[in-house]
């Protein structure tokens, strides 16, 4: 008779969940994080009432009803929309491209008149086989759009000239045709009251969790401890990197605590030239209407990826998805250890997805035991 029923490698938002379905259906779980902090890559960390994004801004958003409704369990959400900015050498525009974008780089007024000017500007551009990422964007949305709002932003997040990027990068570049700044189709949008903690100090609420806890520093003892494992660190970790190193994007922060209320109007924007060397600038107090005296604002740069950096975007191009693919295959032999989220399954997801997924395999896994 082992002390727990699973022991959980991950205190993000896969292990949250799936940690809370268990502990409710009666299962004993542990779960461990090495970092000092529960929530993963949503943790908050409050700094004068401004919930600071550690580690990225975080917008919760879904079309599925299910989704919203177990969230909102957890925590309230606010009315927050996604309306970025871009400032391209100080030339303001709005974002993602629609009627007010097009009104700011060409006066148009009507969208009529939009979809003339954007026929105009892809012009000779139109291609039927882009060879890379520069003629599939001209070929889409022309050279203004082209030149002012992607090309500087995406060389900076990939670290690459967009002629030496694949055209599927960048399948589609939607383009609205009204006056709406809403970044996200999406049906529900909003960011928890309290900010991400809230949820996910609910999610683990009489569930044990022991910090600054690495499983790979004893892995026996820790799997001994369980009747199965939940991994959700890197899955070429848990092998070893047995068949080699998946790579991925990181990213560096920086953040600045301002003694001003009101830094740039905005909780997001994109610096979408080549010359500064950031891509955005997230002043965290917008998320949540914050009415401080000071602010805290963040420089996101992209960064090359190193083991000692984070690992935020995986790569997949055809070398990394197919390690990813051995690995898999290594995984599916694993019979007491249930792989999930981000890193297990190198794939980006967003939070609607994890959570979406965690349910899925919680609950076949609590069927199954049952
Ligand atoms: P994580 O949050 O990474 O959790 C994994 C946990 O496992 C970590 O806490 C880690 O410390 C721990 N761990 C790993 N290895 C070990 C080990 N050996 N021992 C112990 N613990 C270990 N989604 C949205 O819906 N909207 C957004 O706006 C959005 N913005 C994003 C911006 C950025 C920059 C990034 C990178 C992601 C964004 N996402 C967004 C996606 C969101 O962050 C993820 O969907 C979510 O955090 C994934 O949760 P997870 O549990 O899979 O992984």
């Amino acid at each position: 008779e082992k002390k727990y029923d699973y022991l959980i490698v991950g205190a993000g938002l896969f292990g949250s969940v799936f940690a809370h379905e268990a502990t409710k259906a009666g299962k004993k779980c542990l779960v461990i994080d090495k970092r000092d902090h529960k929530g993963g890559n949503i943790y908050c960390e409050n700094v004068n009432g401004i919930n600071v994004h550690k580690y990225g801004a975080h917008i919760f958003h879904t079309s599925n009803k299910e989704i919203w409704e177990y969230v909102n369990q957890f925590a309230e959400f606010n009315r927050y929309t996604n309306s970025p900015v871009a400032n391209y050498y100080g030339e303001m525009y709005n974002l993602p491209f629609n009627m007010n974008t097009f009104y700011q780089l060409w006066k148009v007024k009507t969208p009529e008149e939009a979809k003339k000017k954007i026929n105009e500007q892809v012009g000779q551009h139109a291609v039927l086989n882009p060879a890379n990422l520069e003629e599939q964007a001209l070929s889409l949305v022309g050279e203004d759009i082209y030149n002012k709002l992607i090309k500087g932003y995406t060389e900076k997040q990939w670290g690459r000239s967009a002629k030496d990027l694949p055209a599927f990068i960048i399948k589609r570049l939607p383009l609205r045709f009204t006056f709406d700044n809403n970044y996200f189709d999406d049906k529900y949008q909003g960011i928890p009251v309290g900010g991400y903690n809230v949820i996910i100090d609910k999610m683990l609420e009489g569930t044990e969790v022991l910090l600054n806890t690495d499983f790979f520093q004893r892995k026996d003892y820790f799997t001994g401890m369980a009747e199965k494992v939940v991994y959700t660190g890197m899955i070429d970790q848990y092998f070893d990197y047995c068949h080699g190193k998946l790579e991925y994007r990181s990213l560096k922060f920086e953040h600045e605590h301002l003694d001003t209320p009101n830094y740039q109007g905005n909780a997001v924007v994109n610096y979408t030239d080549s010359e500064t060397p950031f891509t955005r600038i997230i002043e965290h107090k917008h998320f949540e209407f914050g009415t401080q005296h000071d602010t805290i604002i963040t420089r996101e740069y992209p960064n090359e990826w190193t083991d000692q950096e984070e690992p935020y975007y995986p790569i997949n191009d055809t070398r990394n998805s197919e390690v990813y693919l051995l690995y898999k295959d290594k995984a599916a032999q694993e019979t007491n250890v249930i792989f999930g989220g981000r890193l297990a399954e190198y794939k980006y997801y967003d939070m609607h997805h994890v959570i979406a997924h965690a349910l899925k395999k919680v609950r076949t896994e609590l069927k199954q035991a049952e």
